[in-house]
């Protein structure tokens, strides 16, 4: 599967669709979801163009994933999120519902967010 660059986030990442953002360096960029599931609730992606999940493990250095992940880490910690506990979700493919072709974490919080 190619991917598909007029992906929403490929716009947002362009600047083409604003967002309300988190935090941004030179890899990734967090932002909050449009329409939240929880009190906090967050996307995490990377600026490099990968599909999901998969794409992104499987076709990025190891260091670069290893980093991503940490950020996920330091940003739920930004959020004030270690004491309360958060969740982390990423959807990949159909069976998941993944809305929008552009790798992504979610990160939920500040409020009790039951069973999977
Ligand atoms: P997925 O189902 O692909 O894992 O989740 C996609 C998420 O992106 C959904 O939670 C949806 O609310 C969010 N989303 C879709 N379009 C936009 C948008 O234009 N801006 C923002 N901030 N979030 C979006």
């Amino acid at each position: 599967m190619k991917y598909d660059e007029s992906n929403i986030f490929n716009k947002i990442l362009k600047g083409e669709i604003p967002c309300d953002k988190v935090y941004e360096d030179e890899e990734v960029l967090c932002f909050k979801d449009i329409n939240p599931k929880a009190p906090v609730h967050v996307l995490v992606i990377p600026k490099s163009k990968h599909i999901s999940f998969v794409d992104f493990i499987n076709n990025s250095n190891k260091d670069i994933v290893a980093s991503f992940f940490q950020k996920v880490g330091r940003i739920a910690k930004k959020l004030n999120l270690i004491e309360s506990g958060y969740r982390i979700i990423t959807n990949h493919g159909l069976d998941a519902n993944q809305e929008v072709p552009h790798f992504h974490i979610h990160i939920l919080g500040k409020k009790k967010l039951g069973d999977l």
